[in-house]
Parts: structure tokens; C-alpha cells; sequence
């Protein structure tokens, strides 16, 4: 890869980008990542302080090797950048029975010997007081499920890369890439041309103005996150409260046990989602999403209030199958991307960096990928 300024270009730098940095960038690769605004900026996917990782895995148990390794990565690098990245609390999926979730992450669990219990409703609110739950509820219990923090999750893989030597340029944002003759890839962007081997795309909700291929598979849609005072913070603590994902007839809610913002952390519902374009600047979560974790508050949790401390939208890149799509470019193979994640997908960014700086570096990774490849939406260019 002589004759070029970089071995490997990330464009975007989030929760995605910013670990493929430092996994490059540890392996001794020459990196530069190019962010569009400042680090850990609240315009994209990845703000709001924390996100849920959960090893029971509703959404298909061939993301648990996955998420095993991610669980891992965030233990490893938090270590390294001497900062709490993951805090395990458990995890609890609430559902109605049969209606299909708590099963499935039954059956992840089962698949991967991964430790769980199931709980009748009457056991869940006993051992967790925040719930007043609907007839009819079960639950999935496991014990290593938590929260990543999220933002201070991209500095750590920042600051990590950085000392690393890799090079980071925010307020930046990639314009156009084309590959070379020699098999490489030119970037440019407002302030400059870059060229490099390899190229990783993980631009999140922007991924369609850099990867064409992508881009009529994608919908970008906006999500409300909100932190509500609580009558008695007992019940929500850290110790008390599990992360959960909460499947009542108005949709799935997820929340957070208290965690260093004052509030309860309430997020959802996950598929009452709007459209968003992601270059218009307001991520104000509309009155209706307000409404919903308003209304879900009163139900569900009788010790918090409807009274919010802070509010946040965010954005969503979904895929028609709502699965991810990680991937080398039809006819490019050196350009690599990942992100798109339809909801679920931060709790893999550290083990998505690893897997874009092992293509990136030697072609290929460890984790079957087949499910998440590009081609198997009609018409995506590769067979
Ligand atoms: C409200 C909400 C709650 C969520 N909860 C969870 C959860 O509990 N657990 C979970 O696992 N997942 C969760 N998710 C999903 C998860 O957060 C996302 O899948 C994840 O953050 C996506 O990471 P990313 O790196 O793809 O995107 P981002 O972190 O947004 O990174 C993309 C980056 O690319 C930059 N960029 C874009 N275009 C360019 C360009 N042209 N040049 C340079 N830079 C560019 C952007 O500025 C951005 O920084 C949630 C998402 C939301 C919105």
C-alpha cells in the first residue's frame, strides 16, 4: 500500500467508526477518520449516554457470537481507556406470552447456553418494583445483559487510535470516494483528497450518499429518548432495575436503571418511528412520541412521573428485513462498510470495529456474515 497517505479511511466516525479505528490503528494500520461534525456530536445515532446490550438476542440468535464478543470488547476497552464502558445489570425482555419475543430470546439463550430464567409476571414486579405489569406478561431474565456508554464510548476508541497513531479530523465530512487504478481509494472531502488501500464506511444514517448500492434499502427515521423524575428513585437504581425491553399493546419501551443523568431513562415506542431526513437540523421528538412515553410512564411505572428532565430524538437507520448489512462494495473490495443496524445496533460497535479492520486488513473475519450481506435484498448488485 506503498504511495498512499493512509493504509485504511474511515468515514464517520461514531459508535461504529470510531471503533474500527482503534482496531485498525492497534494492528500498526496508518488510519485516518474523517467525522462530518465534532466527536460524540447529538446529531446522529449513537447520543443519549447509553445504549442496552443484551446477550438473550430476540431479534435472532445468530447475533449472539456477536454479541458475546462485543461484551468482551467493551470490558477489554474500557479497561485500556481507564473508563467504565460497560455496566452489567442484567437484562429482562417483558412480553405478552406467545406473542413471540420472550421466546425467541428463550431460544437464543438455549442455542448458545447463554444462563436465563423465566419469570412469571407476579415474580417480575416482585423482584423489580418499578413494573406494574398487564395481565398476561412473562419474562426473560439474564444475568449479563447492561448498558455500554455510548458517547464515552466513542472518546475512549478515539483517544485509544489516537495514541495509536491513527489521525482524526472532525467537522469533515467525506464528499465522494472512488477507487484507483491500483486498487485503492481516493476521498475527498471540503478540505482536501486523501488516498488510501482501503476504505470503511460506517457514515450510519448518512450511508446512502456514500454507498449508492445501499442507499434504496435504507429508510432514516427519527426515535424519542426521554429521562423522567422519579416519586421514589428505590426502585430505579442501579442494583434494582435491570435494562428491559417492554412489549405492552402500544409497542416495545426500553429503559435504563438510573445511571448517572438524574431521571429514569425511557426510551420507545421502538417501531413508532418517523421519518427523518437526517440533513435537516431538528431532532425534537415529535408531540406524539412524547405522548407515547408519557402514557407508557403512567401505566407501567408507578414510581416515576410523566414530568421529563431532559428529551432527545436520534435517528434510526433501518433495513427492509430490519437486520444489518456488513459488507465489502460490489466490485470494490476494498471498500468495506457496516452500520445501518435498524435500531439494535450499538451494542455491537466494538466487535464491528474488529470485524471491519479484520476485512480490511486480511479479507476476511471470524463471524459468518452471510446473513448480513448486502445481496440479499432484490436487485442490491452482488450475487
Ligand atoms: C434512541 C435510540 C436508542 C437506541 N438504543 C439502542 C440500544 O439500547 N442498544 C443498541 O444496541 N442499539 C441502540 N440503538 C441503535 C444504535 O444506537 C445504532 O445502531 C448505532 O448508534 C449506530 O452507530 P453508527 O456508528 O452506525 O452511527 P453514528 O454513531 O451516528 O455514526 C455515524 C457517523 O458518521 C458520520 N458521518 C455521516 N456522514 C459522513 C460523511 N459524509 N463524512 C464523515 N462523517 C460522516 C456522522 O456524523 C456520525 O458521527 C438506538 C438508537 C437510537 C436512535
Amino acid at each position: 500500500m506503498s504511495g498512499h497517505s493512509y493504509d485504511v479511511i474511515v468515514a464517520g466516525v461514531g459508535g461504529m467508526g470510531s471503533a474500527a479505528c482503534w482496531h485498525l490503528a492497534q494492528r500498526g494500520q496508518r488510519v485516518l477518520g474523517l467525522e462530518r461534525f465534532d466527536l460524540g456530536h447529538g446529531m446522529g445515532s449513537s447520543h443519549g449516554m447509553t445504549r442496552i446490550i443484551r446477550l438473550a438476542y430476540f431479534e435472532g440468535t445468530q447475533y449472539v457470537p456477536m454479541v458475546r464478543r462485543a461484551h468482551e470488547l467493551w470490558a477489554e476497552t474500557g479497561k485500556k481507556a481507564g473508563l467504565d464502558l460497560l455496566h452489567v445489570t442484567g437484562s429482562i425482555d417483558i412480553a405478552p406470552e406467545g406473542a413471540g419475543f420472550v421466546e425467541s430470546s428463550q431460544r437464543s439463550c438455549l442455542d448458545h447456553g447463554l444462563v436465563h430464567e423465566m419469570l412469571s409476571r407476579d415474580e417480575i414486579m416482585r423482584r423489580f418494583p418499578a413494573f406494574r405489569l398487564p395481565e398476561g406478561q412473562i419474562g426473560l431474565w439474564q444475568p449479563d445483559g447492561g448498558f455500554v456508554a455510548s458517547e464515552r464510548a466513542i472518546y475512549a476508541h478515539v483517544g485509544l487510535a489516537q495514541a495509536a497513531g491513527a489521525v482524526i479530523r472532525t467537522n469533515e465530512p467525506v464528499l465522494e470516494w472512488s477507487t484507483t487504478a491500483h486498487g485503492g481509494v481516493k476521498v475527498v472531502t471540503d478540505k482536501g483528497t486523501y488516498t488510501a488501500g482501503r476504505l470503511v464506511l460506517t457514515s450510519g444514517a448518512w450511508m446512502d450518499t456514500l454507498n449508492p448500492a445501499l442507499a434504496p434499502h435504507l429508510r432514516t427515521v427519527k426515535q424519542a429518548i426521554g429521562w423522567y423524575s422519579v416519586k421514589n428513585p428505590e426502585p430505579f437504581r442501579m442494583g434494582r432495575l435491570p435494562v428491559f425491553i417492554l412489549t405492552v399493546e402500544e409497542g416495545n419501551f426500553y429503559g435504563f436503571p438510573l445511571w448517572e443523568h438524574p431521571g429514569f431513562k425511557l426510551g420507545g415506542p421502538h417501531f413508532g418511528r418517523e421519518p427523518i431526513d437526517p440533513s435537516q437540523p431538528d431532532r425534537t421528538p415529535s408531540p406524539r412520541q412524547v405522548q407515547f412515553l408519557k402514557d407508557a410512564l403512567e401505566r407501567y411505572f408507578p414510581d416515576a412521573t410523566g414530568e421529563a428532565l431532559a428529551l432527545k430524538g436520534c435517528i434510526y437507520t433501518v433495513t427492509p428485513d430490519e437486520h444489518f448489512v456488513i459488507d465489502t462494495m460490489p466490485g470494490a473490495e476494498q471498500v468495506a462498510f457496516a452500520s445501518c443496524c435498524s435500531g439494535h445496533g450499538y451494542k455491537f460497535a466494538s466487535v464491528i470495529g474488529e470485524i471491519m479492520a479484520d476485512i480490511s486488513i486480511t479479507g476476511k473475519t471470524r463471524f459468518d456474515l452471510a446473513p448480513f450481506r448486502l445481496a440479499r435484498f432484490a436487485g442490491a448488485g452482488r450475487a
